[in-house]
Formats: structure tokens, sequence, C-alpha cells
């Protein structure tokens, strides 16, 4: 579903994402994880198109998206993404937000749209303006706004960092739920080595910029390529 070869991206001279491949199949989750400043959110951002590799090609669905001479801008790649800094419309409630990634008449289907916000606990929240919604609130529609259009390939970073530990597992049941109903492909960064253990089928660790290694959590754990990786798991049982 997603093949990522050779990316590279330099900001003034200096290596911010170098020589890093992998492969993502429908329905696999691979979670990028790798201390600050690695280069997991610079990686994420050229597979969705909003920064441009200096070199290296990504695919999507077979589909060239960006590499010898292409260049699909990120709101033509069948993309879903939740960032970081994902910011909702402001102007606009819950429900429209939600529905503002689905075309035609699904936009206001607010059946549908009652259902999502139902799984991950927002029920009664679909009147509401962001303003109103708490952080982890505004995470979670954030997240089904980006799952209503059912995208091929789902990119997130940290979504689940602003929900508390109780709200967490919900919400990334419901989230994996949603996932595996139509084969998404994902890429999750996550600063955590337990909940890339629980939700990677595949692992990708980042440092300084490159991939060290990469495969299931059993390979990472029983096999890893160096102390650096090991480290990562060692205080997990
Ligand atoms: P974190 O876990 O803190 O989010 P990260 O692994 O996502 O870190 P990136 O945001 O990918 O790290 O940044 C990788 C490196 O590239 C960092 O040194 C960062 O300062 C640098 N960088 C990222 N974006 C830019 C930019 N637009 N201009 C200049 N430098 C940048
Ligand atoms: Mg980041």
């Amino acid at each position: 579903m997603l093949e990522v070869e050779a990316l590279c991206r330099r900001f003034a001279g200096v290596a911010a994402v170098e020589d890093v491949g992998f492969r993502v199949a429908p329905g696999q989750v691979t979670c990028l994880l790798g201390p600050s400043g690695c280069g997991k959110s610079t990686t994420l951002r050229m597979i969705a198109g909003i920064e441009r590799p200096d070199s290296g090609a990504v695919r999507i669905a077979g589909r060239p998206m960006s590499g010898a001479g292409a260049f699909l801008p990120p709101e033509r790649r069948p993309v879903g993404m939740v960032f970081q800094d994902f910011a909702l419309f402001p102007h606009l409630d819950v429900a429209a937000n939600v529905g503002f990634g689905l075309r035609g008449p699904a936009r206001q289907d607010r059946d549908r749209i009652a259902a999502l916000l139902e799984r991950v606990g927002l029920s009664g929240h679909a009147a509401k303006y962001p303003h109103e919604l708490s952080g982890g609130e505004q995470q979670r529609v954030a997240l089904i706004r980006a799952l209503a259009p059912r995208p091929c390939l789902m990119l997130m970073d940290e979504p689940f960092s602003s929900l508390d530990h109780r709200l967490r597992d919900g919400v990334r049941d419901a989230a994996l739920d949603l996932l595996r109903e139509t084969e998404t492909a994902v890429v999750m960064v996550t600063h955590d080595p337990e909940e890339a253990m629980l939700m990677g089928h595949r692992i990708a660790v980042m440092r300084r910029g490159r991939l060290i290694q990469e495969g299931r959590p059993d390979e990472l754990y029983n096999r890893p390529a160096d102390r650096g990786v090991a480290a990562f798991f060692s205080d997990l049982n």
C-alpha cells in the first residue's frame, strides 16, 4: 500500500531525514519510534506531501506521489492525517468538522457522523465548536475526521498524546477497529515504546535522521540491532 524509498531531506545543509525506506501493507500499522528531533514528523510530512523530499520516492497504492519528476500535492493524495499540531476548523461545529472530509451527500450524513462520534465517546458533542472542547476531545474529533473518508493510508503523529491513559485505551481500540474495517495502512509516530509494541504490526526505529531497524515487535525485542534499540524495550515486560 505504501512504499517509501531512500527519502532524504536537508534543512540549511543539515540532514533531517537520510535514506529512509520502508513498506506498509494494507491493514498493517507501522510505528515510527525514536527520540525528539530524529526526523519522524519530517518523514511523515514527506509521505503526506506537505514537505518535498530532496530525493527518494513515495508510492501509495502503486501510484507515484513523489520521485523522479512527479509531485502530487497533499490534497490529491489518498491519505488521512492526524498531526501533533492538527487544527480543527474553528468556525465549523464538530459534526461539520467530521463531515468535511466526506464527499457529496455523505457530508450531511448525520447518522454516520453520529456513529463515528459515538465510537470515540463524543456523543452529544456534535453541535459544539472546537473552542468548547478539551484538547483530548479535539484530538478525537481530528481522528474521526481523518478516518471518515476511509483513506487507504493514514498518517498519525502522536495521535493519542493528549489523552489520559483511561481514555487512551478506548480511543485506541476505536481507531484500530475503524482502520481494520477498511484495511487502511497506517504509519503512526509515537514516543512510547509500549504503545509501539501494542499497536504496531511493525516498528521502525529512527535515530538522527536514519532508520536504524525495522521489523516486527518481537524481532526488535529479541534481536535489537544495537544498544539504542535495546534500550527502548528494556523496561517493557
Ligand atoms: P519530535 O519527537 O520532537 O516531534 P521529530 O522526530 O518529529 O521530533 P522532526 O520534526 O522531523 O523531528 O525534525 C527533525 C529535524 O529537522 C530537527 O532537528 C528539526 O529541528 C529539523 N527541522 C524540521 N523541520 C524543519 C524546518 N521546517 N526547518 C528547519 N529545520 C527543521
Ligand atoms: Mg515530531
